[in-house]
């Protein structure tokens, strides 16, 4: 059997609207177990709920925030500690 060509699965950020290799962007999600409506950064991309991604770029973080992207997206809220851990993880990208 011939090797299958690996996929990258794409998704698209919802900054921006362009589509990416799901590792280039962060992952954000409503936990369908935690009950409130409140979007999480989901590092590991792993947790169930309504998600949506954005750009690991900070770029796209301030965009996001400026025209609530993500909670229009999610139909959510999106805390000041969720746009911390996001804006923190790009800028950590950033520098390397
Ligand atoms: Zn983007």
């Amino acid at each position: 059997m011939p090797p299958k060509p690996k996929k990258v699965p794409m998704r698209m950020c919802v900054a921006c609207r362009e589509m990416k290799p799901k590792r280039d962007l962060l992952r954000v999600v409503v936990p369908a177990a935690s009950g409130s409506n409140e979007a999480e950064y989901d590092p590991r991309g792993k947790t169930s709920g309504r998600g949506a991604y954005i750009c690991r770029s900070e770029e796209c973080l301030k965009k996001a925030a400026k025209t609530r992207a993500l909670e229009r997206a999610l139909d959510c809220v999106l805390p000041e500690r969720t746009l911390l851990a996001l804006t923190k993880e790009a800028a950590e990208r950033a520098s390397e």
